[in-house]
């Protein structure tokens, strides 16, 4: 039984449609009142009602075939874009051209204003044969072997107005290559036609057959024939007889041509072509290879007359404007001899320009804004017509991709031919399994909602031969695109075998695995605040406008966070700031955790507001108590926990985390809290504790940092890290450090801020409109002098905190302390090893700290301390490292500059895993402290890691803080 397609297409013929097409544009029929069925049958005719984003409107898709467009034809469509529609042109991946924003009273006026300069947007959706397509300089080229624009020509008029071959079970896609460098797209084309030389040298094609892109890709078979320029249309009529007469009209899913060869095989279609074909055809000498080069479409290229020019033009993502498919239109008269040529990479380009014409005429392209002179990202990139203006399509694919490049060219990435295509749904329009980097438009799972993002595939393209890609992420956020792809683009750089391609490179490195679907915790779009509302804003970037009180987006505070690897160095499970990050409050419930953090087993020790909870697995839900034992403030989430009992691993007293009761002491417990799992997060209610859970152990006793026995008795600490306190100290000295980094010295006499190791970090409270907002700083100063803290503090621009630091906070004035925490810290006694410290900016601190307390204790240690900086004005106490790299012989010293001034005599260039290791002596036997942004301490710790370094000696500091809430340090 043929599907419900093929039924409203044997009803009535889409080619007998037109009439009514014209019926309803001179009534002016509102699409909703035109039957579903006739929209599509509309298809036929080129235009493509576009209900979702612009109900009412269509979109004409014009054929270019052979890539050949005339001045006269371009400036009618310019201005048929200008005067019925949006007034903008796309040039597909089919290098045809679409109109987009017609209304229903234009489309008979476009018919007619096509044909009358030779165009026609016949049957060029749906169930038809596509725009064939050539190479863009076919007749043109220098060492082309056969020029394909004729044949495309007469392929065209086998089925153009056809009743027959207008009626396939599925759509089909040719093109021709006439030049003997076959590029990767050919291999996913329906029928691929490769200009190539028998075993007699004489000229003619190899043949690609039921190749496609789409929802199950693949790569064309190899028709083992030799087929001369003259028997083309022949052959291309039987094989399109074959497909009409034995495609699947069943099942719509298996309606493609790859289908019927699955079925058939090569043999079946070759038994085909033999019965069918009045001549015999020659067997092929030989399969095609793919060129391994990049299709060079930008720039000036010499045409076969050496006094001519192609004048090749970059559109980024296709896009013109109606003014400049005119303004080419106009050029190319005026320079050229009036033709254009699209390319199918959605380009275009102006040809025969004599010599003496050409710099006149890529001034007036510049002047329409076009250029030769398109970057890599401009070359190396395409997107489909994405949601904007494709009813099929699941996300935005030009906008998206305008942005994505916008955010990889200012972190400076280079593409060095590595091409992005980015398709808006599985259809794959823009060919992204044959990228280096394909896209895939789809929705992802972002609570309390769904998010536009894009499976990722990679290995796609040439890789030897030509590969389709390979899933690599699943579900990746459109914000999160820019640094997956920075991330993928390094590692090849960094590790890749000389000779090797990305392709390559990554297909080794995918092939055995499984993507990784990129779970909802994995990425949350940062947070913005505003000031002047609280509007909370998720995303990348902030808004324009703040759309709570319309204020500008300057008043956007990021509340920052960063990744964490779920662990703390001890191993202990906390609570990944990317998931924290999408912390939520409602109804006084704050987002606290992810259900899949939490293990089975044990606990998990969050830390919001800067108090711990610890969060258990529990009887089908999740139990949340106080983080803390008051005992002897051992971590409760770090505890034993069976039957609904969490052991105390400082003293092992059980807590039972339904009731927070104390087991042997029935009148002591800890506070519970209410909690929620919605959607997978586990949301804490700190406020509103019913009157009970209020209570700290001992009525009447807050917990403030003093430990408490079970019982009456009041305990000394017990040994180990001292535990952290709160306090309020004084500012004794502010020092200005570098022009956006300050020194805030703290009066600590009273030693009530405990500071026992260096590379431990402190809280720092601001009451900001009432709000208690705590962030936390590593303290730069060495436990050796614990009665004065230093907090070196980087004043971040958007940052609330680190303004009010730099902008209120004045010598004298008292500052909420809580502190010293922090599993990342240099403890001789555990750690032997000669020290690697490798830090980038502001991530100085804890290296100074390091180093002062080794100085000061005069233990025994060889510090390699490698620092990376912008220009010399931004290394924080360069003058002091210098000095003591003079004076004491276990110091070594280097710096990096991005920025070097003339006259540095250091390195320049950016610190990263290539100078650290080039520094390291002994990779294994050393000690790591990592200390700057996170991809910078992610590559180094990779790198040490394959240089043999054990990963328990490589310490990372990273704090996740964010908003109210603090996560436990890493
Ligand atoms: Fe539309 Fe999908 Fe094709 Fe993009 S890939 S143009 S979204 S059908």
């Amino acid at each position: 039984m043929s599907n419900p397609i093929e039924a409203w297409k044997a009803e009535k013929h889409p080619l007998d449609a037109w009439d009514e097409i014209v019926a309803h544009a001179s009534a002016a029929t509102p699409a909703e009142n035109i039957p579903p069925q006739d929209l599509e049958r509309m298809k036929w005719h080129g235009f493509f009602h576009r209900r979702r984003e612009s109900p009412g409107r269509f979109m004409n898709r014009i054929r270019v075939t052979a890539n050949e467009l005339s001045a006269e034809q371009g400036k009618e469509i310019a201005l048929m874009a200008y005067e019925y529609g949006h007034g903008i042109i796309d040039i597909t991946t089919r290098a045809g051209v679409q109109i987009q924003g017609l209304e229903i009273n234009h489309l008979p006026r476009v018919e007619a204003r096509l044909r009358k300069v030779g165009l026609t947007a016949k049957q060029t959706g749906h169930d038809n044969i596509r725009n064939i397509f050539g190479h863009p300089f076919s007749g043109l080229m220098p060492h082309e072997l056969i020029d394909t624009r004729l044949l495309c020509r007469e392929v065209d008029a086998i089925y153009l107005n056809s009743r027959e071959y207008s009626d396939l079970p599925c759509r089909l896609n040719i093109c021709f290559n006439g030049s003997e460098d076959h590029p990767v797209h050919l291999w996913t084309q329906d029928l691929s036609f490769l200009a190539s030389r028998n075993a007699d040298g004489e000229a003619g094609f190899q043949v690609l057959i039921a190749g496609t892109q789409g929802q199950e890709p693949r790569r064309a078979w190899h028709l083992p024939v030799f087929v001369y320029p003259d028997q083309v249309v022949a052959f291309t009529q039987s094989i399109l007889d074959l497909f009409r007469l034995k495609g699947s009209r069943e099942k719509r899913s298996r309606s493609r041509l790859r289908f019927l060869v699955e079925t058939i095989g090569v043999d079946g279609v070759l038994e085909w072509l033999k019965v069918s074909l009045p001549f015999q055809l020659e067997p092929a000498n030989s399969e095609p290879i793919p060129t391994a080069a990049t299709e060079e479409w930008v720039g000036w290229f010499r045409q076969s007359d050496p006094g001519l020019w192609t004048m090749g033009l970059s559109v980024p993502l296709g896009r013109l404007s109606w003014r400049q498919v005119e303004g080419l239109a106009i050029l190319s008269r005026k320079w050229g001899d009036g033709h254009l040529r699209t390319t199918h990479e959605q380009g275009i380009a102006v040809i025969n320009i004599p010599t003496a014409f050409k710099s006149a005429a890529a001034t007036d392209a510049a002047a329409l804004g076009l250029s030769m002179h398109a970057d890599e990202y401009d070359r190396n990139t395409m997107a489909c017509t994405g949601r904007q203006f494709c009813d099929m399509a699941v996300t935005e694919t030009k906008g998206h991709m305008l942005q994505l490049i916008d955010k990889l060219r200012k972190r400076a990435l280079k593409l060095h031919g590595i091409r992005i295509h980015m398709s808006g749904c599985p259809c794959s329009c823009a060919q992204h399994f044959t990228a280096d980097i394909g896209l895939k438009g789809v929705r992802v799972r972002r609570f309390p909602g769904t998010r536009e993002g894009f499976d990722v595939f990679l290995g796609g393209g040439i890789s030897g031969q030509v590969n389709l890609g390979l899933p690599y992420r699943l579900g990746v956020d459109v914000d999160q695109l820019p640094n997956l792809v920075e991330e993928i683009t390094n590692e090849y750089y960094l590790r890749h075998k000389p000779g090797q391609t990305f392709s390559s490179f990554w297909r080794d490195r995918i092939q055995a695995e499984e993507a990784k679907r990129v779970g909802d915790t994995d990425y949350m779009p940062p947070t913005w605040v505003c000031d002047g509302c609280s509007h909370h804003h998720q995303g990348e970037d902030p808004p324009v406008y703040c759309p709570g009180c319309a204020g500008l987006r300057r008043l956007f505070a990021r509340i920052e966070v960063t990744a964490d690897s779920g662990k703390d160095a001890g191993g202990r499970q906390t609570m990944s700031s990317l998931q924290a990050a999408h912390h939520e409050q409602t109804n006084g419930f704050m987002m606290a955790a992810m259900l899949s953090d939490i293990p089975a087993d044990a606990g998990l020790t969050v830390s919001l507001d800067g108090q711990h909870y610890a969060l258990f697995r529990h009887d089908g839900g999740v139990r949340c108590i106080d983080g803390v034992c008051p005992h002897d403030r051992a971590l409760l989430g770090d505890g034993g926990f069976c039957n609904g009992l969490v052991v105390c691993p400082g003293h092992n007293e059980a807590f039972d985390v339904c009731t927070g009761c104390d087991n042997q002491h029935p009148g002591e417990r800890v506070r519970t809290y209410e909690t929620r799992v919605e959607n997978g997060r586990v949301l804490i209610r700190l406020r509103n504790q019913t009157p009970a859970t209020q209570k700290v152990i001992r009525t009447g006793q807050r917990f403030s940092g003093t430990a408490t026995t079970p019982g009456a008795k009041i305990s000394t600490a017990p040994p180990g890290p001292p535990p952290a306190a709160t306090a309020e100290l004084t500012v004794v000295q502010i020092i200005d450090e570098t022009p956006d980094v300050k020194t805030f010295q703290l009066d600590n006499s009273a030693e009530r801020i405990p500071f026992d190791v260096p590379g431990k970090f402190a809280r720092v409270c601001a009451s900001i409109d009432g709000v208690d907002i705590w962030r936390s700083f590593t303290l730069s100063s060495s436990p050796v002098q614990p009665k004065l803290l230093e907090l070196t503090i980087k004043r971040n621009p958007h940052g609330q905190m680190t303004n009010f630091l730099f902008d209120s906070v004045r010598i004298g004035q008292k500052l909420k302390i809580k502190g010293a925490d922090g599993a990342y810290f240099f403890d001789p006694e555990i750690h032997p090893e000669p020290l690697v410290l490798v830090s980038a900016g502001i991530g100085i601190t804890p290296m100074l700290a390091i180093t002062r307390f080794i100085k000061q204790t005069g233990i025994r240690r060889q510090v390699l301390f490698l620092h990376g900086a912008r220009t010399p004005v931004d290394i924080i106490r360069h003058d002091e490292c210098l000095k003591l790299s003079k004076t004491d012989s276990w110091f070594h010293y280097s710096v990096w500059l991005t920025q070097p001034p003339s006259g540095w005599t250091g390195f320049t260039g950016r610190l990263g895993p290539v100078q650290v290791l080039s520094q390291v002596a002994d990779p294994i036997g050393s000690r790591y402290f990592l200390c700057g942004p996170d991809r910078f301490m992610d590559d180094v710790r990779t790198a040490l890691i394959e240089a043999g370094a054990a990963s328990e000696k490589i310490h990372t500091e990273r704090f996740h803080v964010y908003s109210a809430a603090t996560i436990v340090a890493v």
